[in-house]
C-alpha cells in the first residue's frame, strides 16, 4: 500500500514538473520572437516570416509587399527629450502602426532602432500605398510633440515600400529588401513624412 501511495505522489510531482517545464518553454519561445521595448515581433522573427511569405508568393503566383517605416529625426527627439521618452515614443508608434494592419496575414515587427517593417501578403503596390498613407495619418494623429524636427512640430515617419509579384518570376528576399531601402532613401531625400513604394516588376 505504501509503495502504491509513494508511486502516486511521485507521479503527481513529475506531472507538475513537466507542466512547469512546458510553460517555461512556451515563455522562452515567445521571448525569442519578441522585441522587449515594444512587445511586437523582433527582427529575427521578421526575417523568418519574410522568407516564408516570399516562398509562398513565388509558389502561388501572388503579390507580396513590404514596408520599412522609420521615425523622422528621431536622434534629435532622443537628444532633446531623453532616451526614456524616446522609448515611450517608439512604443506608441508601434501600437499605432499595429492598429493599421487588419488582415490576419499582415505582420509588423521592429527591425531595429527607430525602424519598423510590415509584411503584407497578397498586397500589390496600390494596396501598399493605401496602408502607407494610413500609417502616416495614424502617426500624425498621435500628435506627439517633436521639439527638433525639420518637417513638423509633431513626430512623423517616412515609409519605403517594395512589392514583387510571383507571376513575374525572378527576384529574391534580398532584392525586395534592397528595393525597400531604396524607396526609404527616396522618401527621406524628397522631404520625409511621406511614402514611396516601388514595384520590382516595373523598375
Ligand atoms: P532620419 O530622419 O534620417 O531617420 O533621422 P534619425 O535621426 O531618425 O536617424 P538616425 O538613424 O540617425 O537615428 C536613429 C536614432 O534612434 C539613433 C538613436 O539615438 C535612436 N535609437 C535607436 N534605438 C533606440 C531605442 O531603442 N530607444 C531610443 N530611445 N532611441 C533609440
Ligand atoms: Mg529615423
Amino acid at each position: 500500500l505504501l509503495t502504491i501511495l509513494l508511486t502516486a505522489i511521485l507521479a503527481a510531482k513529475l506531472q507538475r514538473a513537466r507542466e512547469k517545464l512546458r510553460q517555461h518553454q512556451r515563455e522562452l519561445e515567445i521571448m525569442s520572437i519578441t522585441d522587449i521595448t515594444t512587445g511586437i515581433f523582433n527582427r529575427r522573427h521578421l526575417n523568418e516570416i519574410l522568407d516564408l511569405e516570399y516562398k509562398r508568393m513565388a509558389r502561388e503566383g501572388t503579390t507580396l509587399s513590404i514596408l520599412m517605416i522609420d521615425v523622422d529625426y528621431f536622434k534629435n527627439y532622443n537628444d532633446k527629450l531623453g532616451h526614456q521618452t524616446g522609448d515611450e515614443c517608439i512604443r506608441k508608434v508601434a501600437q499605432a502602426l499595429l492598429g493599421i494592419l487588419q488582415r490576419p496575414g499582415d505582420v509588423l515587427g521592429r527591425y531595429g532602432g527607430d525602424e519598423f517593417t510590415a509584411i503584407l501578403p497578397n498586397t500589390d503596390r496600390d494596396g501598399a500605398e493605401v496602408i502607407s498613407e494610413s500609417m502616416l495619418d495614424a502617426i500624425s494623429e498621435l500628435r506627439m510633440v517633436h521639439p527638433d524636427s525639420e518637417v513638423s512640430g509633431n513626430v512623423t515617419i517616412s515609409v519605403g515600400g517594395a512589392c514583387h509579384s510571383g507571376r513575374s518570376g525572378g527576384g529574391s528576399v534580398m532584392k525586395l529588401l534592397r528595393l525597400a531601402d531604396e524607396a526609404m532613401y527616396r522618401s527621406k531625400q524628397s522631404g520625409r513624412n511621406r511614402a514611396v513604394v516601388l514595384d520590382e516588376d516595373s523598375t
